[in-house]
């Protein structure tokens, strides 16, 4: 990745960041394609395509996203604007951190039987890449004196038992793979997927295999001692000594999927006109990625299709039609503007975060658009106006029936800035920022977030006033002074009230 620095030589003022160059004249202004976007039909069927089942939530994992991205640049090009991604591209390459998962290579067999990856067993989060077998050794919830060399051993879990003590336990004792299983657990009597323990984590890799496994799939293994995972469990409570040695073997293996996938941000620029202030650039984003088919954290409604229509198809709907209102007709700002769709805001701001990290001094000025979908009475929440002082002038400017807004809005400024999404990063690097949110709602994060749901004019008229703001700040003599605001504690909350 380049640094983002400006340097000035020549006839040129170049912004390293993102490999533009302004020349030292204004350049020909060109014919420009006109598409005219900041139209309610053209937003419902950006919001159509985006929320679409093809495109899989837009989750980290699926082909969905690459779709997306795809649409996106398509549409950068379309109406004019420049590529200003990686080597000449609308695109920028991301890392972006996901859960880890159990690949298929995964395997668990207890004697001849092999177990399902996800229903009867699963690897726990930190578990060793490995491949191993051992006889199987009951311990319940303590090693005690138990020679565990070579073996798998079999821990019931209680309130008492501490899962990382034990597996500590198991390496020191020699043995080679962990079961744990819970008879207390609801697993067996419901037909869900089992998940991993929650008490371990993905950075603290054992030295051993680590699984969660069905009590019904290791009470087939004690079938033939007249024993089950609930009668071990009550003949520990009552002090008895289990039998030890189990029959069978287990043999497993374990590997992982990565954890980092390479996303893309789609970035798209609109050269500014004025040779000196060409070279600063303010930001018009919103994120495009979503939760996916719900398998990658951040759900709330299970694995199923997320089609996330208003968190975020709205803002990159909206972001789109500020690229197709500013690049078409009318002069152009003086200052540069960026259009960018952000990836991996879902997961962890990925997206955002790379951005900032590659053009730290050419970002003068950033504005967010995340759930911009559910617009009520014409009013709109704008967050970070505390940011910089001139903020509340500019927007309440750009806010005036006539001046390319249809209806003026009924715009709040909450004074706390709620973190929690695209903008957050830039003002961490002290870049002022604006978050447009048209508030919280009971589809937040769940499958019914449909694109059928969306206020579509109220898209088209947070896409007009964030055209009207982004231009009055691309167009100021000087740009926005940099003020640290107090953040909220949370991003808007979770709950709803129907
Ligand atoms: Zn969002």
């Amino acid at each position: 990745m380049r640094r983002g620095r400006i340097s000035r030589g020549g006839q040129t003022v170049r912004a390293l960041g993102f490999g533009f160059a302004v020349a030292s004249v204004a350049a020909p202004t060109g014919v420009r394609a006109t598409v005219r976007t900041t139209d309610a039909e053209v937003v419902r069927a950006d919001l159509r395509f985006l929320s679409a089942p093809e495109r899989d939530g837009r989750g980290a994992l699926t082909s969905g996203l690459d779709q997306a991205a795809e649409f996106v640049a398509a549409r950068f090009a379309a109406v004019g604007l420049e590529a200003a991604g990686d080597r000449g591209t609308f695109f920028q390459a991301v890392d972006i951190p996901v859960p880890q998962r159990a690949s298929a290579e995964t395997r668990l067999a207890l004697g001849a039987e092999p177990l399902t990856l996800g229903v009867d067993f699963v690897p726990n989060a930190g578990s060793a890449t490995t491949r191993a077998g051992g006889p199987l050794v009951f311990v319940g919830g303590d090693l005690g004196g138990i020679d565990a060399r070579g073996k798998v051993v079999l821990c019931l879990l209680s309130e008492s038992v501490s899962t990382s003590r034990l597996l500590g336990e198991a390496v020191a004792h020699g043995a080679v793979g962990v079961l744990f299983v819970d008879a207390r657990s609801a697993a067996d009597a419901t037909t869900e997927g089992l998940e991993p323990l929650s008490a371990f984590a993905v950075d603290e890799v054992s030295a051993i295999a680590s699984f969660h496994v069905r009590p019904s799939a290791i009470d087939r293994v004690l079938a033939p001692r007249h024993l089950t995972v609930a009668r071990l469990q009550s003949a520990l409570r009552s002090g008895e000594r289990p039998p030890i040695d189990l029959p069978g073997w287990a043999t497993f293996a374990v590997a992982w999927t990565p954890s980092r996938v390479r996303g893309r941000n789609v970035i798209g620029l609109l050269r500014g006109s004025d040779p000196k202030l060409g070279g600063e650039a303010v930001v018009v984003g919103a994120h495009y990625d979503h939760l996916g088919w719900g398998e990658e954290g951040g759900a709330l409604d299970g694995r199923r299709l997320h089609p996330g229509a208003d968190d975020n198809a709205s803002g990159t709907a909206a972001m789109m039609a500020v690229a197709a209102t500013l690049a078409g007709a009318g002069p152009r700002p003086r200052r540069t503007i960026l259009f960018v769709a952000f990836t991996g805001e879902e997961k962890g701001w990925a997206g955002s975060r790379a951005l900032v990290a590659r053009a730290p001094k050419t970002v003068v000025a950033m504005l967010n658009m995340d759930m911009v979908g559910r617009m009520k009475g014409n009013a709109l929440e704008v967050n970070g106006s505390a940011t910089s002082g001139p903020w509340r002038a500019i927007v309440d400017g750009a806010n005036v029936a006539g001046a390319g807004v249809v209806d003026a809005l009924t715009l709040s400024y909450p004074r706390a800035v709620p973190p929690g999404s695209d903008h957050q990063p830039f003002i961490v690097k002290r870049v002022p920022a604006l978050f447009l949110f048209t508030g919280m709602h009971c589809d937040y994060h769940r499958g019914s977030d449909t694109w059928d749901r969306i206020n579509v004019d109220g898209v088209v008229k947070v896409a007009r006033l964030v055209a009207g703001v982004a231009r009055s700040v691309a167009d100021r003599a000087q740009r926005l002074s940099f003020e640290s605001p107090t953040w909220a504690d949370r991003r808007p909350p979770m709950g709803c009230t129907p």
